[in-house]
C-alpha cells in the first residue's frame, strides 16, 4: 500500500491527518485518489444528495483603502477621482433588489477607509436592521475589523461588541488569503497578519457571530504554506468547538485572479502560472480530507466558472456558494463570472446530479 493510500485509509476510518501527512498529500497525492476520499468524507458530513446555495448580495460600501494589497484592482487611494462611499439611497436600492430576488443576506465589505469611523458603521447597521428586518447582515472581514480597532484605539473585542449591538450578525471569511506570514508579507504586507486574522475570528465566534473561513491559492505559495493554513484553521475550529461550539460552519477555497493585478507582474518575473482547474480541485479535495471538523465545503463558481464548480461537487464540496447579485472585488481582477441568479445555480446543481436547496448562512435549509 502506498503512503497516500495509508493516509487516506486512516482518515476514512476516522483518523486525523497529521501536518506531515497533509504535506505528503499536498505534494504527492493523485487528484482522483484525493477526490474519491473527499467525496466519501463529504457523505459522512452531509449524507444526502443535497447541495446548498445562498441567495445574497455582496455590497462593497467603499472602495477607498490604505492597505495596497498587490492582488487588488478594486481599491482606490484616499482622494482618488474614482473613490466612493455608497450613500444610503444607493444601499437601499441594492438591499431592496436583494429582498425582491428572495435574498436572505447581504455581505457588506469594503476597503480600509480612514474617513469612516465606528459611529458611521454603527449607524449603517442600525439603519439596515430597522429598514430591512428580514435581511441578515454579515459584514466586515477580519482585516476591516482590525483596521477599525486600530483607527479607534480600541480592542478588537470592543469593536465587535459595538457592531454586534448595532445589528451585525456575522463576519465573512475574506482576507485570509494564505494564513502564513511568509506569503502575507509578500502579497499584502500592510494587511493584518496570520495571528491577527485568527484572533478576530476567535473573538467573533466567542460572541456568537456567524463566521466562515476561506483560502486563496495560486498566489505563489508552496505546499507547506497551504498545509500551514489548513492546520491553523483546524486548530482554531478545535478550540471553538471545545470552548463554546460556535465554530466555522463552512470553508471556502478559491483561486487568486492575478492576471490584471500587480501580482501578474510578479508571476511574469518568476515565471509562475496561475492556479489551474486541476490544482483547484486537488486543493479542494485536500481541504475536505484535512479539515475533519468543518461540516461544509463550498465550491467557487466566480473564480472557476460553473463547469469546474459542478465538478467540485464530486471532489468534496457540498455547497455551490451564493448568487452574489453583485460582486466588485474579484471581478476587478478579471474573474470568469460575476453574477448568477438562483435559477441558474439550481440548474447547475441539478445537471451535475445533485438536489439543490436554498440555505441561510448557518446552513439551515429554507426551500
Ligand atoms: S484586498 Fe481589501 S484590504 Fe487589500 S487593498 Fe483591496 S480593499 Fe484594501
Amino acid at each position: 500500500m502506498s503512503r497516500t493510500e495509508e493516509i487516506l485509509e486512516k482518515r476514512l476510518g476516522g483518523g486525523r491527518v497529521s501536518p506531515e501527512d497533509a504535506l505528503h498529500l499536498a505534494q504527492e497525492a493523485d487528484l482522483f485518489a484525493l477526490g474519491r476520499a473527499a467525496n466519501a468524507l463529504r457523505r459522512k458530513h452531509v449524507p444526502s444528495d443535497t447541495v446548498t446555495y445562498l441567495v445574497d448580495r455582496n455590497i462593497n460600501y467603499t472602495n477607498v483603502c490604505i492597505t495596497d494589497c498587490k492582488f487588488c484592482n478594486f481599491y482606490r487611494p484616499v482622494g482618488d477621482a474614482e473613490a466612493y462611499v455608497l450613500p444610503k439611497d444607493v444601499l437601499a436600492k441594492k438591499i431592496s433588489e436583494t429582498v425582491e430576488a428572495g435574498g436572505t443576506r447581504i455581505l457588506l465589505q469594503g476597503g480600509h477607509n480612514p474617513a469612516l469611523r465606528l459611529p458611521w458603521y454603527e449607524d449603517l447597521l442600525r439603519w439596515i436592521r430597522s429598514s430591512f428586518p428580514s435581511i441578515e447582515i454579515d459584514a466586515f472581514s477580519p482585516s476591516e475589523i482590525s483596521h477599525l480597532a486600530t483607527l479607534e484605539g480600541m480592542t478588537v473585542l470592543d469593536v465587535l461588541k459595538r457592531l454586534k449591538a448595532a445589528g451585525l450578525e456575522g463576519l465573512p471569511g475574506g482576507g485570509a488569503e494564505i494564513l502564513d506570514d511568509e506569503v502575507r508579507r509578500e502579497i499584502a504586507p500592510k494587511k493584518l497578519d496570520t495571528a491577527g486574522w485568527l484572533d478576530v475570528m476567535r473573538q467573533a465566534q466567542a460572541l456568537g457571530l456567524v463566521t466562515s473561513a476561506s483560502m486563496v491559492t495560486g498566489c505563489g505559495e508552496t505546499a507547506s504554506h497551504r498545509v500551514n493554513h489548513l492546520m491553523r484553521i483546524r486548530e482554531l475550529q478545535d478550540e471553538a468547538l471545545a470552548s463554546h461550539g460556535n465554530g466555522f460552519p463552512s470553508f471556502i477555497p478559491w483561486t487568486m485572479q492575478v492576471e490584471t493585478t500587480a501580482m501578474g507582474k510578479i508571476f511574469e518575473t518568476r515565471r509562475l502560472l496561475p492556479a489551474s482547474a486541476q490544482d483547484y480541485l486537488t486543493n479542494l479535495a485536500l481541504c475536505r480530507v484535512v479539515l475533519d471538523n468543518i461540516p461544509h465545503l463550498a465550491s467557487s463558481w466566480p473564480t472557476q466558472g460553473e463547469k469546474v464548480a459542478q465538478a467540485a461537487l464530486a471532489f468534496g464540496a457540498d455547497d455551490f456558494g451564493s448568487t452574489m447579485l453583485e460582486e466588485n472585488v474579484v471581478s476587478a481582477a478579471g474573474t470568469t463570472r460575476v453574477k448568477m441568479d438562483a435559477d441558474e445555480i439550481r440548474h447547475h446543481i441539478r445537471t451535475a446530479g445533485w438536489v439543490p436547496a436554498q440555505r441561510d448562512s448557518r446552513y439551515a435549509i429554507l426551500s
